[in-house]
């Protein structure tokens, strides 16, 4: 009985069970394929570290004994999709079954489960064996019908699930659920930022290929690439993670510094999505650095909160809400993004940093996508579309499980509000109060109108003024809409007079 086993590019699990033992009755089989460097531009880095570690992940395999069928992007017989790869190994060769791991995509369930049902051979589709939580756990955890899904309550039934920063007494450690208060603090220089671990795999070859082939791609890149792309890479970098930068991490953790994209950030997300990482080992790493005194309990909780929190939910999210909320747009947002989106050549130095930075590593951190870039695009009415396009193309990290509900949801609140209590929306003051761009720039953030004042700061005020109707019923939005109210309408009419002429000349910003 001969079974073939399809792994994805993103399911380099070697833990997984199906690795533990050798098995010369199964064939494993991995591919790079049109069909997945095509579905949108991705980022250079993204394609070119993926298919690094997919082939190393196949010599893992195949060094400890395992078969495996490994076709590359120009191999003569690849036939460029998964699918089509898939229904040509059935078909010439003698397998009595195949199985699949469950793909974390919709487009790729959907496209796997129908080819499945087409085939005559009897397949099976398994657990990745990565998440800790299952992908309706949302929707058993809150009411039917729920309108909205509070990350805080998903976080503390998964610390109560998982047992994690527990005491026995079921209550957590510390006394408290969340140490946001003494988190988030500005960059005040009190600590050096480390210069970020990186790994300079060799990867002209795959550049090349790529070119080669002619796809198309974004972004910067050189004869090497910083992120890691083994299992063992990935290790280092947690480790260097939980000595150099967690002791720091959730006190900058919403800092914003001018030439400093990583701060104490861990970009461990491509090794996560990958899941050269398993979200477990890197709480437990966290939990365990607490534990032993060398991290306190701000530190931890607030980086356990990113992985059993954020990111499980996430996913929960993403398998809840997509693709009936796909089309959702709460806002009615319809304009494309600024050309510069794609170059990062604008005046805006807390845009054309984040922008500029993506472009030539792939990464930005949290703060940059939802406070920067994302704001913007919120505040000048940019498509959901096209702002979720672009996300998913920018990132080394991007995959639509996680990009989609983060930014779709969290940061556009185009499903209306199922995600963030309210929407993520920011004038120049907040960017100033996390950092020191604004020092730097040639707008001056203290000034609302004229001919170098922050852009922010009217475009601010003009969504406040333009989705008033909407913002009402949400009282977390109560103050900031009564201040708008109180100003004198000679005020507010300056202000919207200066943000339309700003959007009017958005691509010169
Ligand atoms: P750290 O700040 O060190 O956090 C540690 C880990 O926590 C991350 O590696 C990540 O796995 C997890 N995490 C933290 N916040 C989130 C979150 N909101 N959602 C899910 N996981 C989280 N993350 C992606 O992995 N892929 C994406 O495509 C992606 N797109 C995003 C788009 C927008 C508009 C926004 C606002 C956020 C997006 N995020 C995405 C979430 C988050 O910004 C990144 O996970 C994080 O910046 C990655 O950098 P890091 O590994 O240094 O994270
Ligand atoms: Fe950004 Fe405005 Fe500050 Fe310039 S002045 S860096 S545009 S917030």
């Amino acid at each position: 009985m001969k079974e073939l086993r399809l792994i994805l590019g993103d399911q380099l699990n070697i833990e997984h069970s199906w690795f533990q033992q050798c098995d010369t009755s199964v064939d494993f089989v991995m591919m790079e394929v049109r069909s997945e460097t095509d579905y949108c531009q991705h980022h250079v880095q993204k394609v070119v570290g993926i298919f690094l570690a997919m082939r190393e992940f196949a010599d893992t395999l195949r060094r400890a004994g395992h078969q495996v069928i490994y076709l590359t992007l120009d191999d003569q017989a690849n036939q460029q999709s998964i699918c089509a790869n898939l229904a040509r190994l059935l078909a010439n060769n003698n397998y009595q079954s195949w199985s699949w791991q469950q793909p974390d995509e919709y487009r790729l369930e959907q496209a796997l489960y129908e080819f499945a049902s087409a085939q005559s051979i009897p397949s099976q589709c398994v657990s990745t064996e990565h998440f800790l939580a299952e992908r309706g756990a949302v929707a058993k955890l809150f009411k039917p019908g729920a309108h909205h899904f509070l990350m805080e309550t998903f976080y503390r039934y998964m610390r109560k699930r998982e047992q994690v920063l527990m005491a026995p007494d079921g209550r957590p450690i510390s006394g408290k659920w969340n140490h946001d208060a003494a988190n988030r603090a500005a960059y005040d220089g009190a600590v050096n930022i480390p210069q970020p671990l990186t790994f300079a795999n060799e990867c002209r070859h795959i550049v090349t290929l790529l070119q080669h082939c002619q796809v198309k791609t974004i972004g910067h890149i050189e004869d090497t690439i910083d992120w890691p792309v083994n299992r063992t890479q990935a290790v280092e970098l947690l480790h260097d993670f939980i000595t150099e930068l967690l002791p720091h991490f959730g006190r900058y953790q919403d800092a914003l510094v001018d030439g400093q994209g990583t701060l104490f950030h861990s970009r461990l997300s491509f090794a996560l999505n990958l899941k050269l990482l398993s979200p477990r080992e890197v709480i437990q790493a966290a939990e365990q650095a607490w534990r032993h005194g060398q991290v306190d309990i701000e530190a931890c909780e607030g980086f356990i909160r990113q992985i059993l929190g954020w990111r499980e939910y996430m996913r929960c999210l993403y398998w809840h809400l997509y693709p009936d909320m796909s089309e959702s747009n709460h806002f009615d947002h319809h304009n494309p993004l600024p050309a510069w989106f794609w170059t990062g050549d604008t005046q805006m130095r807390c845009l054309s940093q984040a922008i500029k930075q993506s472009l030539n590593t792939g990464y930005a951190h949290h703060i940059q996508r939802l406070m920067v870039t994302g704001n913007f695009a919120l505040l000048t009415g940019v498509s959901p579309s096209a702002i979720n396009d672009w996300y998913l193309s920018i990132y080394v990290d991007a995959f639509e499980w996680v990009q989609w509900p983060n930014t779709h949801g969290m940061s556009q609140f185009a499903e209306g509000g199922r995600i963030a209590t309210k929407p993520y929306v920011a004038s120049g003051a907040y960017i100033h109060r996390q950092g020191d761009h604004c020092r730097h720039c040639f707008y001056d953030v203290k000034a609302k109108s004229g001919n170098n004042a922050c852009p922010l700061n009217s475009l601010y005020w003009h969504f406040i003024n333009r989705h008033f109707d909407l913002l009402k019923p949400n009282h977390r939005m109560a103050i900031v809409l009564k201040n708008w109210q109180q100003r004198k309408p000679e005020d507010r009419r300056a202000v919207i007079d200066q943000a339309e002429l700003y959007l009017s000349n958005i691509n010169q910003l």
